[in-house]
Order: structure tokens, then sequence, then C-alpha cells
């Protein structure tokens, strides 16, 4: 198994007025080739900035990198000019978001934006490209593609609209791609379309996904692996199964409480979790989740848990793998 990404110890962190926010705190995770990482967290854990990051579209300043690597297909990312990251981005690695709008030009014929991607990267013609723009959309499923291809985005419903984003994404069949929060905005079923249509595409073209939400649910269907950020940490990772059904971390399994399940009793509730996460300002000394966490013990207050490495390539930042943890507290 090879990775096609690979992040190590990543600290991205934003100058303010007020101080230094560290959004991201030294994050570690791997992607592998054709497989899909799904990134669950509440919103500001920074698993967008994480996202952001490996593109390089945070505006720097205020963001800035304080340490790390990012590796994607053998080559350290942040070691490139801006020039040989703009060869990256759209055609190597390509990006889709919740808003299909902060991806498409409100201005342009969408026929004329996949062109325009694929000539700017790929040496081919403006008819070649063309026809490539319109095997593309049958391929994300819109319907007369010759006809539609001559039309503005505002002439799309939203799920359409997602289906142009997904093509413009697409067309350059990059190795990986990066869709935050990709299904938000939609209604349950078109939710499940658009991540069929992602795994189709991943399956036709050998694409890697990094798909970051805040919705454990969504990523049942999608995910090979699951990375559970918390506070700009990751707090565990592991397969699908073992995060759904073998859950360790506190955090992981309050988000699943929060998911409706088919199979559950209709008279438990869903339980949501009170709180907020901690003021990035100032991160905590020691575990993040402490003020909302149920299973807090003395030690997680003011010391930083380690990773403690499960059976079945799985891991969990948590004081309560420690050996000593049930003595001590319980
Ligand atoms: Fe809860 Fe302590 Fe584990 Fe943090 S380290 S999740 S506070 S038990
Ligand atoms: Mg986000």
């Amino acid at each position: 198994m090879s990775n096609i990404l690979e992040v190590r110890n990543l600290k991205i962190s934003f100058k303010t007025f007020f101080g230094e926010v560290e959004a991201v705190r030294g994050v570690d995770f791997n992607v592998e080739k054709k497989k899909t990482l799904a990134i669950v967290g509440e919103s500001g854990c920074g698993k967008s900035v994480t996202a952001n990051g490996i593109m390089q579209l945070l505006p720097q300043p205020p963001a800035f990198y304080k340490e790390g690597k990012i590796i994607f297909d053998g080559e350290s990312l942040l070691e490139k000019t801006r020039e040989q990251m703009e060869d990256i981005r759209g055609n190597e690695i390509s990006m889709i978001f919740q808003d299909p709008m902060t991806s498409l030009n409100p201005t342009m014929r969408i026929g004329d934006q996949i062109v325009e991607g694929l000539v700017k990267h790929h040496n081919i013609s403006k008819e070649e490209a063309r026809k490539t723009a319109i095997e593309m959309l049958e391929m994300v499923s819109v319907p007369q593609p010759e006809k539609r291809i001559r039309q503005y985005p505002h002439e799309f419903s939203g799920g359409m609209r997602q289906r142009v984003m997904i093509a413009l994404a697409m067309v350059c069949k990059p190795k990986l791609l990066i869709a935050d929060e990709p299904t938000t905005a939609l209604d349950v079923t078109v939710q499940a379309q658009i991540l069929d249509l992602m795994k189709d595409l991943q399956n036709k073209f050998d694409t890697s996904i990094i798909i970051i939400t805040h919705d454990l649910g969504v990523v049942a269907d999608i995910a090979d692996r699951i990375a559970v950020m918390y506070a700009g940490q990751i707090v565990e990772e592991g397969s699908l199964d073992k995060i759904f059904y073998e859950p360790n971390h506190p955090y992981t399994k309050r988000l699943l409480d929060s998911i409706p399940r088919l199979d559950m009793d209709k008279k438990k509730p869903l339980h949501s979790i009170d709180g907020t996460p901690p003021d990035l300002y100032i991160p905590p000394k020691g575990c993040a989740f402490f003020d909302r966490c149920k299973d807090a013990m003395k030690i997680c207050q003011d010391n930083m848990p380690e990773f403690t490495i499960l059976p079945g390539d799985h891991k969990s930042r948590c004081w309560l793998n420690h050996p000593m943890a049930q003595k001590e507290d319980n």
C-alpha cells in the first residue's frame, strides 16, 4: 500500500490583533492511493484549515505554517514555488466545496470554465477540450450536456451545480480530490447521489479522496479511514469499522451518539454535545476535550494525552487508555 499524501506534524497558526491562534496543532495522517480518508469534527476544529493548508490556499499572512511537512506523491508541497503550486492545483489535486459558487465563476458559461481548466493544464486544442467537457458533464449525469455547456451557473439547480463543480474538479483526473463539506447544503437524497457520484469517479480515475465533514453519518458509505479532529488535533484515527463499531475516544463516541440511525430506538433522544471547544488563542495544556468530557480525570486537565496504539491500525489520544487510569480515578 502506498500513500498519495503524507501529512506530518502540521502546525498552522493565524496572527491576529489579539495574538496567535493555533488552528492546526500538530496533525499527522496519510491518504492511501485510491482510498478515501474522512476528516470529521465540529466547525472550527481545524479541518478546513488543514485542507486549505494542503492546497496552500490560506492567505499568508495572517496564516503561517509553523512546522510540519506535506508530502504529495513523494514531493514536498511546502517547498514548491507559487507557480509550481498553480500547476498542481486543479490538475493533480482538486478541491470541491459546500458552495459550488466558490469554485464556479458566475459570469462564465460552464463549458468555458471546464475548457479553461483543461487547456491551462494540458496541451490540447479548445475543440478537444470542449469534447472532453461534454463527456465529463455526461459522466456526472448532467442531462443534455451539449446544450447545458453554454449555460451559466445560475441556470442550474443546487444539486446540478454541485455536479458541474465535480466535473470541473475531476476533468484533469486529479490524483487527490479534497471535498470540504460537499453535501452539507443539499437535501438527503441529493446528498446520497453526490456521494455515489464521487465514489463512481474515484473508481474510474483511481483518485484518492479527502472528505471533510461535521457529520460522521455522511461518511459511512464512502470513507475507508476516519480521522476525528478536535481543537486543532486529531484525537482518534482508524478504519471506518473501528471508528463506527469500536470507537475509543469520548469525543468520537459523542459524535456517534449525535447521528440518527435507522436501527435506533425511536424513544432514545439524539445527543448533541454540550459546551463549546476551547479557545485556540490559549490552547489548553492538557486534553482539549476536558471541559466537555464526562469521563475527565485529574490528569486530563494539565497533561496532554499521547496517542495510544490500539489493535487493528487504530489510535486514540485519551488518558483512559493508560493502564493506570482505572486505578487512579475510578
Ligand atoms: Fe476525557 Fe480525559 Fe480522555 Fe480527554 S483524556 S477525552 S478529558 S478522559
Ligand atoms: Mg469548514
